[in-house]
């Protein structure tokens, strides 16, 4: 009898216990990962790299837009966020720079929380190009067209994909889910979309084919326009890596905690930023990094380590691909001193 009541006694408490911990894992995944790098190991190789990479003046402005060519070349920016909150900032952090072609990462993902990941790879699709961002041979001969999201024409059609009953409502609907990734209201640089508005003729001869090709989902100026003005939206360097850790945590910004991307559509635009992040820099980044990344001609690149936050830097300089070559060098040291590169079993502590 004795025995009987201890026994049931026990099992409540178990039961209590286990419910407790599936309680407190269901809402640990939500807030913090375990994966998360330790503050004390990150900060001092983050400052490690800042200190010795300030200097570097390797590399040159992006200039077929006016208004990049005029930027304080000597900008730099370095901000480390993990899943659990932790946030590094060090240099001209509170500079808002354009976020360029970092942009088409989250209207690919606000596409696929409209249409879904099938869809999106159907009419855009995922191939690496080996050529420039804005390749009018990649359109051309690439069996897609579109190629895949981050090169120009592939980014164009995907704005063309997002809905809206107009050009505003569309462009609101975009500049609103960025926002939501990174946790903060962001606003567009109005000189940053003049300029670039007024030398486009590029991204519009692009859109043209698309529509010869018929992969293109609305009206193809209208769809250059707001990827003109997506890409002239103004992001500091910490901004820029909440939105990263926001693709980190499984969608869920860090900081909000708001689910802002679906769980689900994370591999497949990680997937495409290992592929084309850095266009034709795409397949050195994999081999020597390993790490999702997107860069953008303003001067920014974002890297993404899933489960365990993100790195962005910021410094204008770039290099022929149009990838800031100061970002590489910051990230390239941080992902190796921290073994976070994804190919490597290290990074997942198999040494
Ligand atoms: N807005 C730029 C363009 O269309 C984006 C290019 C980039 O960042 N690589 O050319």
């Amino acid at each position: 009898m004795f025995r009987k009541q201890i026994n049931t006694r026990l099992m409540v408490a178990i039961f209590v216990a286990s419910s407790f911990i599936s309680l407190s894992v269901g809402a640990s995944s939500q807030k913090a990962s375990p994966v998360a790098p330790k503050r004390e190991q990150v900060e001092a190789i983050v400052k490690e790299a800042y200190d010795k990479f300030r200097s570097d003046t390797s590399g040159k402005n992006a200039d077929y837009i006016p208004y990049l060519a005029q930027v304080d070349s000597k900008l730099f920016g370095v901000a480390l966020v993990t899943t659990d909150k932790q946030e590094i900032a060090l240099g001209d952090i509170s500079y808002s720079f354009s976020i360029q072609s970092i942009s088409k990462v989250y209207t690919l993902a606000l596409a696929m929380e409209e249409l879904g990941p099938d869809k999106v790879f159907e009419r855009i699709g995922s191939e690496p190009t080996g050529r420039a961002f804005n390749s009018v041979q990649g359109v051309v001969e690439m069996p897609t067209h579109t190629a895949n999201p981050l090169v120009n024409a592939g980014a164009i059609a995907t704005t063309s994909l997002i809905s809206g009953k107009d050009a505003n409502e569309k462009w609101n609907k975009i500049l609103d889910f960025y926002s939501r990734a990174a946790g903060e209201k962001l606003t567009l640089i109005d000189e940053v979309y003049k300029s670039e508005a007024a030398t486009n003729t590029g991204n519009k001869a692009l859109s043209m084919l698309l529509a010869k090709y018929d992969r293109i989902y609305a009206d193809p100026f209208e769809s250059v326009d707001i990827y003109t003005k997506q890409c002239s939206v103004g992001v500091n360097v910490s901004q820029l890596a909440r939105m990263g850790a926001t693709l980190a945590n499984n969608g869920v910004n860090p900081i909000t905690g708001e689910q802002v991307i679906k769980r689900e559509n994370i591999p497949y635009i990680l997937s495409a930023m290992m592929m084309a992040g850095l266009y034709d820099g795409s397949g050195g980044w994999a081999w020597h990094v390993g790490l999702p990344s997107k860069s953008g001609v303003g001067g920014g690149i974002v890297s993404v380590v899933p489960g365990k936050g993100a790195i962005a830097v910021f410094a204008p300089r770039l290099d022929d691909a149009g990838n800031s070559v100061k970002a590489q060098k910051v990230i390239t040291y941080v992902a190796q001193k921290l073994d976070l590169n994804l190919y490597s079993p290290r990074s997942v502590g198999l040494n």
